[in-house]
């Protein structure tokens, strides 16, 4: 199981006083969740201090849609790597229980993900409430009559000795069913984030660099129509100066105590 990030001391306490005040008064919160909130969970974020990319600048290409259509080596370097993903293992972590404490407060808008772990939904988050931006790794889609199947239908051919198992129907690439860099994203799911985001009186992004787009675009879209923006990550992010707050620290510490403890 890997370790969580390394992450600073933890901010002051008035800043977290005056995170949970404007939480507590909202009554439509968006969330926006990154990578960040499932390293606790043993799943490696990409940018972090001990990110995938962080450790191994090459492995940013199993994630470029280009690279993986194009590079038969790729895609099976890419399925030798998920077959033993410690996603398939992952269980919720403290974050992921206090954003269902949240949903339960009756104030939850909208859960926003760029996770594709599903690991809000296994905490108990309310699959209708939970976007995922970036798609689900738990399922498989053919890039060329867009079949979808269960990711363990493909991860069984790969344990069989296919190494680049192609799609049952038609023979064309199979890839998890996730947006990869190069890939645009889903028009009506980027439509739902955008509304969440303009119709929110507070912003809350966890556990996310802020560094892709257009995901991280969102906290603008929240910010321009008035929302309260909070911030918290264990790094600085390119959107920190929006933010009315911003928390630097450890996201399972922090998240139940902004949010109000875990689900009882
Ligand atoms: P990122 O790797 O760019 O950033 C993660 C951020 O979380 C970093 O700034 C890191 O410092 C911070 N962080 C990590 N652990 C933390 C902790 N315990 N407490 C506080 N902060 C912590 O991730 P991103 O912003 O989500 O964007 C990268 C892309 O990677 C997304 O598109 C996502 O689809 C994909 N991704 C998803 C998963 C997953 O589903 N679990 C894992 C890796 C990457």
């Amino acid at each position: 199981m890997q370790e969580p990030d390394d992450v600073p001391p933890g901010p002051a306490t008035e800043d977290v006083d005056r995170a949970t005040g404007l939480l507590t008064r909202a009554r439509r919160v968006t969330v926006l969740t990154g990578a960040g909130v499932s390293t606790d969970s043993g799943i490696p974020d990409f940018r972090g201090p001990q990110g995938v990319w962080t450790r191994n600048p090459e492995a940013e290409r199993l994630s470029t849609f280009q690279d993986y259509r194009d590079d038969p080596e790729v895609r099976r370097e890419s399925w030798r790597q998920r077959v033993a993903h410690p996603v398939w293992s992952a269980r919720p972590g403290p974050a992921h229980e206090a954003l269902v404490s949240l949903e339960r407060s009756g104030r939850l808008l909208a859960l926003l993900t760029q996770n594709i772990d599903e690991l809000h939904q296994a905490a108990g988050s309310s699959p209708e409430l939970v976007v995922e931006l970036h798609g689900t790794v738990h399922r498989t889609e053919c890039l060329s009559c867009a079949a979808r199947a269960p990711m363990s239908e493909a991860l069984d051919r790969v344990a069989g000795g296919e190494q680049d198992p192609p799609c049952p129907h038609c023979g064309g690439i199979l890839k998890s069913a996730t947006i990869s860099f190069g890939q645009a994203l889903d028009l009506e799911v980027l439509e739902r984030a955008h509304d969440a985001a303009q119709s929110c009186d507070v912003l809350l992004a966890v556990g996310t660099s802020l560094g892709v787009h257009p995901a991280a675009g969102l906290v603008d879209v929240a910010a321009s129509a008035g929302a309260d923006v909070v911030i918290l990550n264990g790094e600085p992010t390119p959107y920190d100066d929006v933010a009315t707050v911003v928390l630097r620290g450890g996201v399972g510490e922090l998240l139940p105590r902004i949010v109000g403890g875990t689900p009882g």
